[in-house]
């Protein structure tokens, strides 16, 4: 097993056969070209995506990867936990029966190991796409190691079980990622924590689990076990989970946990922890009140945001600025060596697969395509949507009130509840809403919220929208099929457009009506 990699844990038929498409045991590093036009440092998304481009471009490319390809994506984030929460959601399908008028409220029995198993098979039946084998396939000099700068054209390769290298580059990009931001809480030392390094690793339900941080991924997991049937408990500094969502979306959430059995310890400030007979102490204080809460726990969850992959990479040595958020970067993604890009976690703000996937294509454009400021692209002008995968989901695109308020932008907000929304009716699923923010007086869309089942899927004809500039009036002309969830966007179409129903255009209306059909 690969350096016995927490991730590979527990070392099944299906995480050797994600070992050997990610970090194949037998895998020997190439003999390296004289000089790369491009090396890329990681191979999750952004490493991957720019690679594999740069090479179906005619590039030399060579990436470096010291654990397994595919990054946090596929082996411990996105890919994971979504395989959970869909279990999750069937272990829920039971409270949802009584709703829909079946007898029994009880949830399927969960068999967790089972849950788990299938998750693994899932992640390893998809990873041949991030596959050593397939990178060499198209091209790529894949190596296995750490890689760190020697200097601004040389990057060496240092790995256990293989010579070190040098790697000659004319440009280079960092997208080495992040990992869980550990916080310093008083007894964390002292106790068996977990991250999503290793939460996908367990095997067995924790009867009560602790979770520390009420952001999307806490949030996400908290709610998942709860319906696996962990007694959970959330810790949140904030108000309110999901403090970056629309605070109203974020309520109609975190009043599903809470109907859901989830005990939220919200406000919670001065967290100090201690292992016990009987598991994991966790005490605190509530917010101003300074209130004393505890709660004991079998298993703990540090989810506290995220801190950039930047140790080891020996950034100096290349001239690379970075600070504590991360790789510095302008918006063309190039550091502050000229040579030298970077893209996904490691720099940005959006710490998601879909913003590392379109930052690697501005970083090829950028780096290997465009004559001096000519045919560069901007990272400012990407849209990038976000969705968070609870149930209900909730997912934005586009600018908060908030964020037009600090713009200057003048908005008008359409709201349409999903309790007049007919397929919602029907499936008995009328919490959320979807809410689209226009410039004032016009039908221009420059941001929406969705909090609904499939938020993460309906956002899109927003973004839709947004990126080629259709209007709101143009999205309520638009036939949508009946019923569907779809419809609820729509239905804000409509009432725009009543929105320039003027007293001219009613009296036109009048006469008209007048005429055809007299008084
Ligand atoms: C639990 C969880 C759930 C998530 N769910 C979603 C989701 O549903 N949707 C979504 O869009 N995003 C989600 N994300 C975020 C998403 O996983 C990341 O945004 C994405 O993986 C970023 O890709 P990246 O290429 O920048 O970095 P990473 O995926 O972190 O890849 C970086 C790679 O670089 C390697 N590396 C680092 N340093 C070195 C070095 N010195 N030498 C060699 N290799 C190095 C690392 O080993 C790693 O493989 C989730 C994240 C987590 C943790």
């Amino acid at each position: 097993m690969v350096h016995h990699l927490p991730q590979l844990i527990p070392f099944d038929q299906h995480n050797r056969d994600l070992e050997s498409n990610v970090h194949p045991p037998d895998w020997k590093n190439p003999n390296p070209a004289s000089n790369y036009h491009l090396v890329v440092i990681g191979a999750g998304t952004a490493g991957l995506v720019t690679a594999a481009a740069a090479a179906g471009l005619g590039a030399r490319v060579a990436l470096i990867e010291r654990d397994l390809m595919g990054g946090d994506c596929l082996n411990v984030g996105c890919v994971p936990s979504k395989s959970l929460i869909a279990a999750a959601r069937f272990a829920a399908s039971g409270q949802h029966g009584k709703k829909m008028g079946f007898a029994s409220s009880d949830s399927p029995r969960i068999h967790f190991p089972e849950v788990m198993e299938r998750m693994r098979k899932q992640r390893a039946q998809i990873s041949p796409v991030d596959s050593a084998k397939r990178f060499k396939e198209l091209g790529v000099d894949v190596f296995f190691g750490q890689a760190s700068f020697v200097n601004d054209q040389t990057i060496s390769v240092q790995s256990a079980s293989q010579p070190a290298t040098n790697l000659k580059f004319k440009k280079a990009v960092v997208a080495s990622g992040a990992r869980a931001k550990i916080p310093e809480i008083p007894g964390l030392g002292q106790v068996d924590f977990l991250t999503n390094e290793t939460l996908f690793s367990l095997t067995e339900l924790p009867p009560r689990l602790g979770v520390i941080g009420g952001g999307p991924i806490g949030c996400e997991i908290a709610q998942c076990f709860t319906r696996f049937g962990s007694d959970v408990s959330l810790f949140e500094r904030g108000a309110n989970v999901l403090g970056r969502e629309d605070s109203e979306a974020a309520k109609v959430v975190q009043s599903q946990f809470e109907k859901e059995g989830m005990s939220l310890f919200l406000e919670s400030n001065d967290l100090t922890l201690e292992k016990t007979e009987h598991g994991i102490l966790v005490r605190g204080l509530k917010g101003k009140t300074g209130k004393p809460f505890a709660a004991t726990v079998d298993k703990l969850l540090i989810a506290v945001g995220r801190t950039p992959n930047l140790e080891n990479l020996n950034l100096e040595s290349a001239n690379v600025a970075c600070n504590a958020h991360g790789i510095v970067v302008n918006d063309s993604l190039q550091t502050s060596n000229p040579k030298v890009f970077a893209a996904g976690d490691v720099c940005s703000k959006y710490k998601f697969t879909h913003a590392a996937d379109f930052q690697a294509r501005i970083v090829i454009q950028n780096a290997l395509f465009s004559i001096g400021p000519l045919g560069r692209k901007k990272a400012s002008q990407l849209l990038i949507p976000r969705a968070t995968y609870t149930s209900p989901e909730i997912a934005h695109v586009g600018l908060y009130p908030q964020e037009a308020k600090e713009q200057s932008i003048e908005i008008d907000t359409f709201t349409q509840s999903f309790e007049h929304v007919d397929r919602a009716i029907l499936e008995s699923a009328e919490e959320g809403f979807v809410k689209i923010h226009t410039r004032k007086g016009t039908d221009q869309i420059i941001g929406a919220t969705i909090v609904a089942e499939h938020a993460g899927d309906l956002i899109s004809e927003v973004s839709v929208a947004i990126t080629n500039k259709i209007g709101l009036s143009k999205i309520g002309a638009t036939i949508h099929p009946y019923p569907t969830y779809a419809d609820a966007i729509r239905k804000l179409g409509d009432q725009f457009n009543k929105t320039k129903l003027t007293p001219l255009n009613q009296k036109i209306l009048k006469w008209l009506l007048r005429i055809n059909v007299g008084r």
